[in-house]
């Protein structure tokens, strides 16, 4: 594609210059595309770093809008006028009780479960996505989704008037569900696992001409998750943390907060630093985590049985990638188990008052294994990153919370309740003591 420069002013420079292959470095033009014709490897956007280096600095990074936009001149879209719609810039809590109940000293929380505008970290590559979907003309954008992603592309696409079809596995969250139809695109249910939506959806989109966001618009849609790089930099005082951890369903936004955090070293707008990245899986879905600890560098596909569902990719893309970045930087990759990806729910609920949903469980689950296997140094800035919103995954937490005490409208009646709730506590103390 040939893009004309038409000022000195950054805004109307594409610094993103081509489509690269990851195996073989093919170059392609930037076009809906996301194979390589010759080695089949993955298609990534490749950038102008010089010119990055040149005209991007802190200053006019903050200058810039309150949204991952104010990092356009990273992200592989040419408009001045993207579709913003208050994406990024979620808050990056620094965790007291959390931190203090794991023995931790610098531990912080990246809060992406208050996203905008649906309530997980996909709103970030859909912005990207679609935007870039418009510049290339596509007026019906797709996906295949294990939920979240459903969620964002409708929403985003409603904004922006395009039309708007998802694929979603049969068996998804009620909240997932729901929340995709209110925006009123069409939604396929398919009968199957993600893995069976996905290869469907393969096949939709060789003959149907859509942009699917995860699919042919790939390249540019994994490129918005380095902003989850950039915001955790800039927001620590434009410094990295020591380590990071974060989910991993096809591997992808755990790659690109690699790349995030390595272009920004890149073009000086930071100190070089060795950030270690662990990933979390859980047990029910964990083809990375095994490789990880069987020392392989292929992952074999496995059949998704978990309730972490918005993670339950049984055959991840960018598996390879993300076991190179956890095994380069010294990092590990873990699973766990249903029960403790509950646990860690409430434990993050409970201390830092975040309502996560199954991927957060997972990634706080991770993040307790491996500080108490001596994985992660209690004295490493640590950054946890939590994806997605606890509200949308009801079904997962059901029956492992307390009820409310129901009374009646009368001063005596609380009373009552209020002395029976606190025998029961006390109860409770007495069975933990013995
Ligand atoms: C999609 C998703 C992920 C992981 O995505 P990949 O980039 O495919 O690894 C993590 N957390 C949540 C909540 C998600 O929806």
């Amino acid at each position: 594609m040939t893009q004309v420069i038409q000022s000195p002013n950054l805004t109307t420079i594409p610094t993103f210059k081509a489509l690269k292959c990851k195996e073989c470095s093919a170059e392609y033009e930037l076009q809906a595309i996301h194979v390589c014709e010759f080695c089949f490897g993955p298609l990534e956007v490749s950038y102008d770093y010089d010119a990055l280096r040149r005209h991007v600095t802190r200053e006019s990074i903050q200058a810039g809008p309150n949204s991952i936009w104010r990092y356009k001149s990273f992200l592989p879209v040419a408009t001045d006028n993207p579709i913003d719609v208050g994406t990024g810039m979620t808050p990056l809590v620094r965790s007291n009780r959390l931190a203090r109940r794991l023995g931790l000293k610098k531990l912080y929380i990246k809060n992406d479960a208050v996203n905008m505008p649906t309530l997980s970290f996909k709103d970030r590559v859909v912005s990207v996505a679609l935007t870039r979907a418009r510049e290339l003309g596509f007026t019906t954008v797709s996906c295949a989704s294990t939920g979240n992603l459903a969620n964002s592309t409708a929403a985003i696409a409603a904004y922006a008037g395009l039309d708007c079809c998802v694929f979603i596995p049969a068996d998804l969250e009620a909240g997932k569900v729901l929340g995709t139809l209110i925006y009123s695109p069409t939604v396929m249910a398919v009968q199957g696992n993600y893995d069976q939506v996905n290869r469907l959806c393969c096949e939709v989109a060789n003959t149907y001409g859509w942009g699917f966001v995860n699919i042919n618009l790939r390249p540019y849609y994994s490129e918005g998750s380095k902003t989850l790089g950039y915001e955790v930099a800039e927001q620590l005082g434009w410094q990295l943390p020591d380590h990071i951890v974060a989910p991993l369903a096809s591997g992808s936004l755990f790659t690109k907060i690699y790349k995030g955090f390595q272009e920004f070293i890149k073009v000086g707008l930071i100190a070089d630093k060795k950030v270690r990245f662990s990933g979390a899986q859980a047990d029910g879905c964990s083809p990375i985590a095994q490789a990880f600890r069987e020392g392989r560098d292929f992952v074999k596909p496995v059949k998704p049985s978990t309730i972490a569902k918005s993670i339950a990719i049984g055959n991840p893309a960018d598996g390879i990638y993300a076991l190179d970045v956890a095994r380069k930087t010294g990092g590990n990759i873990e699973s766990v188990s249903d029960a403790e990806i509950i646990e860690g729910i409430k434990l993050l609920a409970e201390t830092e008052g975040i309502f996560t949903e199954t991927a957060g469980g997972t990634t706080i689950a991770v993040l307790k294994k491996l500080v108490e296997a001596g994985k992660i140094d209690p004295e490493e800035t640590t950054v946890a990153y939590i994806t997605g919103n606890g509200l949308k995954t009801q079904e997962a937490v059901q029956g492992y919370i307390g009820e409310p005490l129901t009374i009646e409208a009368k001063l005596d009646s609380f009373e009552r309740a209020l002395e029976r709730s606190r025998t029961l506590e006390r109860l409770d103390w007495q069975q933990v003591l013995v």
